[in-house]
């Protein structure tokens, strides 16, 4: 491995929120970043250096809700059968997944929980991972009410136990734990809210068991009573929360949780039922209502991780990125706070520290995208190339996807 490296780029997008650089040239020494100044054709350096003049860098990817074991087909039989497969059948689905992932430079993935805890199997048994640049953090079986949403991505406690009980006593290999605390988003009447399946006190007993065994606590939870009891027990992220509202969005802001909004399931789900549907108009409803969410978070200043929850009807994954991208510029955002939720917000969310911002001192680890800015986010359903630590994998990667 040669030790020092020159890569001159066109445009570079570091992560960070910040403007986007032109011409720049990073120097690169053992696998990380010395130095990022401005190119200058013609000095000494120039010759030594691989030219992506035409293309712009970013950090690599992060998607922070998906479900490996699920694809995001909207064939009912094929939905079924995935539903009822064994670990065998599923695991080279799981691994198609993670391809399409690797495919459009997303390096890291948190699955949001499956029902037999194939996922967590998995990433803990199968050898085809550890030979994939990926970081998959795992949920195994998340946890849900009995008789309440939930039973196709988690349990219900045993009926003599408590939620804390029941997650005292789980023995799972996982990184992090979900809880589901309300009903699915409503698909049949615009702004339905649903009852907590938890309380405030029962979350906040799961926050410090977490906390002892250093996870973070995902909360699976749409309308105003279920986040707030979310954000009162002190869990660390709220997924989805659609009609969540404003004083919800507040205290957020005010605590530091992390919102996934996951706002393409709307619009994969809309265009992937009937036109005219009352499913199809609720359910553009609910986008709309989202991306409204997301305008007054990034006016709140609510920290947002990109998640897609892909897996869900119409979402795919890897290309959902893309998707989930454009709706948060759609809402508001500039391409480069866009992409720091897809990257820094999402790489701090899961605690990843080899990746998320381009900057001195970090690995060389980020994607190399055809042409400027302008092309994103489209560029990154065709990457010219990944590199990792100072290494460009884009040959290797290709073995693997
Ligand atoms: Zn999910």
């Amino acid at each position: 491995m040669e030790d020092t490296k020159f890569i001159d780029a066109g445009w570079l997008i570091d992560g960070t929120g910040g403007p986007v650089r032109k011409n720049i040239r990073l120097h690169i020494e053992k696998g990380r970043i010395v130095s990022i100044n401005d190119s200058c054709a013609g000095d000494s350096a120039a010759a030594k250096a691989t030219d992506f003049g035409s293309s712009t860098i970013l950090p690599c990817l992060v998607d922070s809700h998906v479900h490996l074991w699920m694809s995001g087909t909207d064939d009912p039989v094929a939905r079924e059968k995935q539903l009822s497969a064994g670990f065998d059948e599923i695991k080279v689905i799981i691994s198609e997944h993670v391809k399409r992932h690797l495919s459009h430079g997303i390096l890291a993935v948190r699955d949001g929980g499956d029902k037999d805890a194939y996922v967590m199997r998995y990433r803990n048994e199968c050898i085809d991972i550890k030979k994939m640049p990926i970081d998959i953090r795992v949920a195994g079986r998340g946890w849900h009410r009995a008789g309440r949403y939930g039973g196709l991505i988690g349990r219900a406690p045993e009926e003599d136990q408590s939620l804390t009980e029941a997650i005292q006593y789980d023995h799972e290999v996982k990184d992090h734990i979900k809880i589901v605390n309300s009903g699915l988003n409503s698909l049949k009447e615009f702004g339905k809210e649903t009852l907590p399946q938890f309380s405030a006190e029962e979350l906040s007993d799961v926050v410090k068991i977490a906390k002892k065994c250093g996870r973070r606590v995902m909360v699976h939870a749409n309308g105003k009573k279920p986040v707030a009891a979310a954000l009162a027990a002190g869990c660390h992220s709220i997924e989805h929360g659609f009609f969540m509202g404003s004083e919800n969005l507040k205290i957020m802001a005010e605590k530091g949780v992390v919102w996934v909004p996951t706002a393409f399931t709307m619009k994969g789900y809309a265009e992937h039922v009937e036109n005219g549907s009352v499913e199809h108009d609720v359910s553009i409803m609910n986008l709309d209502h989202q991306l409204g969410q997301i305008s007054k978070a990034r006016e709140l200043g609510v920290t947002i991780a990109l998640g897609t929850d892909a897996g869900s009807i119409g979402v795919d994954h890897g290309y959902a990125v893309i998707e989930e991208l454009k709706l948060l510029i759609a809402a508001g955002y500039s391409l480069p706070e866009a992409i720091r939720c897809a990257t820094c917000n999402g790489a701090r969310l899961l605690g990843i520290g080899a990746f998320g911002v381009i900057s001195e001192g970090m690995a060389a680890t980020f994607l190399v995208a055809k042409g400027d800015p302008s092309k994103l986010p489209d560029a990154l359903s065709a990457i010219e190339a990944i590199y990792i630590n100072g290494m460009c994998a884009s040959d290797g990667l290709k073995s693997v996807y």
